[in-house]
């Protein structure tokens, strides 16, 4: 059994055919599947995906670095808003993303601080993007840390050196589809780092492993990632599936 630490299901890609995809990651294995948000408009259509299958989802809140804009302070009003109702597991995703646009990089790690701070207040884990930007995120949030924080990386693509930096911080590794493929260079950090340091994750419909490259990824596809780790590290699939999942509950307190 597996957990998908990170998917965005509730997006219009999957509004045909959700039923599909959630019977197709129930054959595959996956027990459970956390929906990271973006910004206030996503909101309404993540609980209601939730709702239709309170077994399978759980829920975040956070507001996304590529999501920050002029009105920035206002989605973050909302993110505040929503923790306070005690219904999400975590603050996420937040980070930094300085591929697409620098524009807003001062409100991006303004946003970024802010609800490092709001997952301390509430005694959150924070699930975390970082995209051209990965020394700047693992220093602001080592600057943070205080001992009790704790969340991955999601998506992880960076050098050993980082993402031993993140494990020192006792952050996990959410490792998906880009492990699959060729050039990704992190079949290095997957052989040197165990996998009680590893969460798994597609961030559907994004990113998908390959054979399913060019294809919208889902949930049921993540199998794809663990036979590669589990290639890599000489280990069985069912090592990866039970160690990554015990991670995943530990992490999330599910
Ligand atoms: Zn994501």
């Amino acid at each position: 059994m597996y957990i998908d630490t990170h998917a965005h299901l509730y997006l219009e890609d999957f509004n045909e055919d959700i039923e599909t995809v959630v019977e197709n990651a129930k054959h595959a294995g996956i027990q459970q599947i956390l929906l990271p948000n973006i910004s206030a408009s996503y909101i309404e259509p993540m609980n209601r995906l939730q709702k239709a299958y309170p077994e399978l989802f759980r829920t975040m809140i956070g507001l996304h670095p590529g999501s920050v804009r002029e009105d920035f302070e206002t989605e973050l009003d909302v993110v505040y808003k929503e923790l306070q109702s005690g219904s999400y597991i975590a603050v996420g995703e937040i980070g930094t993303d300085l591929y697409w646009d620098v524009t807003y990089k001062d409100q991006q790690m303004i946003a970024f601080e802010r609800q490092l701070n709001w997952a301390r207040e509430f005694n959150l884990p924070v699930v975390i993007h970082a995209r051209n930007s990965m020394g700047l995120t693992i220093e602001t949030v080592f600057k943070q840390q205080n001992g009790f924080m704790s969340g991955v990386f999601h998506c992880f693509s960076g050098t050993l050196e980082e993402a031993e930096q993140i494990i020192g911080m006792g952050f996990y590794l959410g490792i998906g589809g880009v492990c699959t493929y060729k050039n990704s260079g992190l079949n290095e950090v997957l052989l040197q780092i165990g996998l009680e340091h590893l969460v798994l994750e597609t961030d559907s419909p994004y990113l998908p492993p390959v054979p399913y490259r060019g294809k919208r990824n889902e949930s049921s596809y993540m199998v794809k990632v663990a036979e590669h780790i589990a290639a890599i590290k000489g280990v069985s699939l069912q090592d990866v599936a039970e160690k990554t999942t015990e991670n995943a509950k530990k992490l999330f307190k599910i």
